[in-house]
């Protein structure tokens, strides 16, 4: 590095002589610039504008300065450098205007302090760099003594550096299970070289790591380390690792490797064992399984899935909106809007209004050539198979994911990365994404033997069921067809990408969903910012592959907005979701069916519990990961905020939404 800069250096002479001859001439035989100044002005303006990495100041003719008569004094050799080193100068010259004599001073201040000054300077930003890094950074001795670790290193292993540096790793006690089992992977790493870089082991920090619990703003740290749950991300270091000492033709091959690991659905964690927090593990077990080990002989008895046809609503254009409902409306971009407020005013029917005006506003009917008829026509015929007897599943909850589906739009990240036809397949999606829900989860509709469950082979059977339910309402009558109009490819491609992310919000992809997204968004972004010399632009519109995830992890953050949502609508909405619950652990009871989430039992639950549950396990991480890419600090705060709600009552052993002096 140091060999490739040139040198600079400034004369300050108030004329020009054999002196200021000779110093330019052995710039000019060292390959250094020089610039020569006239007057202190001059020699500052040149200064600030280049920089020299050498000074050389005249002091023959300056009579005032005291250093003068010293530095031309034989005699006082010794006592003369002090004043000069106060003054600022850190070498003199006496008086020899021969080029070599002033080329080998030019040379030796090089070798000397310049050079010492770069490597000081380069130290002191390698370390600034280090301790900024995201990272967990230790740097040890031959002996594996640790001489270094940086902030996230502290963060990661819950050591203060006081306690790590002049010990082995292998010497620090191991007080739990994650640290054990992190300790043993760098002491594993260790023989491997001086420096290394370890991703956090988190394990399930709401356990262990208390002091990460509250902390709800993201962090490209946490994001980094968030997918070493999954072993595939432990194959991904070590390949890594074996990368380092590779020659070329083997690490090109293993980034190919990795590549396929990257985007292969091998992402899924190992799933919580017995002893979890039985709120998790009862949510984990709901959502993200299919059905009970204990599941009955196939019953032969279909479920309670009822197909609604409910009377569609009067028919209405977005100008003869009632005024109620189009001043409501008129907040529909911001954040915080009240969907309940909507459902109120609309009769249960937010859907369709919330659909013409958000439909509108992106532009859909044009991008469809459709008329707006057809789009209202299509919205009602979609909200009338939402199910307005369900508590949580109904087509208020629809409306407030395509509201939360049409903000993300909104950010400017989001937009840049997108075409059209994504924003159109997003809302769209986002729109039918629960149609005909039954308000029962797929383990209950498995475990039941319900005609879905078998149609679907017990695999994303929900999820299909709502895709496939769309598209047949969509296209079985005209009038209603919004695709009608658009070509054949076109609607291929459409369909495809709403097909895609309809099933995204099945939980039980959900860790594949979002450690890709980390891995092939998160941390190519963090990478750039970092400086690295990534040639990836991983969110540009040209790779569809990256379009794909973003898409994907936008409609499953919509989908679970909720907690992210202002206190009293966050508290709305869990007080719905977990009434339908219960409501499913009533029929449970009553069938005789396996009871898939006991902690939901009306008699029993803390739905504050089952809420820092949820969140801890589904949410934080997910919405830290899209917050990076999205910047979202509204809803972040809103995260924090009912995060702390939840809190507070669990610690007051409340059970229910409010403290009973609130409701
Ligand atoms: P979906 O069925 O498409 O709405 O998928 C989202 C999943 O997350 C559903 O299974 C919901 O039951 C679950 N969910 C959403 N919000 C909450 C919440 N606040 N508490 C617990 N589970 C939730
Ligand atoms: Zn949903």
């Amino acid at each position: 590095m140091l060999c490739s800069l040139v040198f600079q250096v400034l004369l300050i002479f108030a004329k020009e002589d054999s002196q200021s001859d000779g110093f330019w001439w052995a710039c000019d035989r060292a390959g250094y610039r020089c610039n020569i100044a006239r007057t202190p002005e001059s020699a500052l303006e040149c200064f600030l504008d280049k920089h020299h990495e050498i000074i050389v100041i005249d002091h023959r003719q300056t009579r005032n300065f005291d250093a003068e008569s010293v530095c031309r004094s034989d005699d006082h050799e010794e006592a003369s450098v002090l004043p000069l080193l106060h003054a600022g100068f850190n070498r003199r010259f006496m008086e020899n205007s021969s080029i070599i004599a002033c080329y080998n001073e030019l040379i030796q201040i090089e070798h000397g302090e310049v050079r010492s000054q770069f490597k000081l300077r380069a130290c002191n930003s390698v370390f600034t760099a280090l301790d900024h890094c995201h990272e967990a950074i230790e740097i040890t001795s031959d002996d594996h003594v640790i001489q270094y670790v940086n902030p996230a290193f502290e963060r990661m292993m819950g050591y203060h550096k006081g306690e790590l540096l002049g010990k082995e790793l292998a010497d620090l006690p191991k007080s739990d299970k994650n640290r054990a089992d992190l300790l043993d992977t760098i002491n594993t790493c260790i023989k491997k070289g001086k420096i290394h870089k370890i991703h956090r082991d988190s394990g399930d920090n709401s356990q262990t790591a208390p002091s990460l619990q509250n902390r709800r703003y993201p962090s490209m740290a946490r994001i980094h380390s968030m997918t070493i749950e999954a072993p595939i991300t432990k194959v991904i270091n070590i390949i890594n690792a074996a990368q380092e000492n590779s020659p070329v033709t083997v690490a090109e091959a293993l980034d190919r490797v990795l590549e396929i690991l990257r985007t292969t659905e091998l992402y899924s964690p190992q799933l919580g064992t017995k002893d979890e927090d039985p709120h998790t593990s009862d949510l984990v077990g709901g959502l993200m399984t299919v059905s009970d080990e204990e599941k009955p002989e196939c019953r032969g008895t279909t479920s309670n899935v009822h197909q609604s046809h409910s009377h569609l609503a009067m028919p209405i254009t977005i100008n003869d909106v009632p005024p109620s409902i189009a001043q409501l409306l008129d907040n529909e971009e911001s954040w915080d809007f009240n969907i309940f407020e909507l459902e109120a005013v609309t009769h249960k029917r937010p859907l369709v209004y919330l659909g013409l005006k958000v439909f509108s506003r992106f532009g859909v009917c044009e991008f469809l050539n459709c008329s707006e008829t057809t789009l209202r026509a299509w919205l009602q015929v979609i909200e009338a198979n939402y199910h307005s007897s369900n508590a949580y599943h109904n087509s208020t909850h629809a409306a407030d994911v395509l509201h939360a589906t049409a903000f993300f739009l909104g950010k400017e990240r989001v937009k840049g990365s997108l075409d059209q036809l994504d924003e159109v397949a997003a809302l769209i999606a986002a729109t039918v994404h629960d149609v005909d829900h039954p308000g029962r989860t797929n383990s209950f509709l498995c475990n039941a033997g319900s005609e879905l469950a078998v149609l679907y082979n017990d695999t994303a059977v929900l999820e299909s069921h709502h895709t496939a339910l769309a598209f047949q309402l969509t296209v079985k009558d005209t009038k209603c067809n919004i695709f009608k109009n658009i070509d054949r490819n076109h609607y291929r491609t459409l369909r495809q990408a709403i097909i895609d992310m309809v099933l995204a919000t099945e939980m039980t992809k959900h860790f594949e969903h979002v450690n890709k997204f980390v891995n092939s968004i998160n941390k190519p972004m963090a990478a750039e910012v970092e400086g690295s010399d990534c040639e990836c632009n991983p969110t540009g519109k040209n790779f569809p592959e990256n379009q794909i995830l973003i898409k994907r992890m936008m409609i499953k953050c919509a989908d679970v907005a909720n907690p992210c949502r202002p206190l009293d609508l966050c508290i709305e909405w869990a007080g719905r979701i977990s009434e339908e619950y219960f409501a499913q652990t009533d029929e449970e009871k009553r069938q005789g069916l396996p009871v898939v989430m006991p902690v939901f039992d009306r008699n029993t639950c803390s739905i504050p519990k089952s809420q820092i549950s949820f969140i801890d396990y589904f949410i934080t991480d997910m919405f830290d990961a899209w917050d990076a890419f999205a910047h979202l600090p509204a809803l972040m705060q809103h995260l924090a905020d009912n995060y702390k709600h939840w809190k507070t009552l669990d610690d007051l052993k409340c059970k229910s939404l409010r403290l009973p002096s609130d409701s």
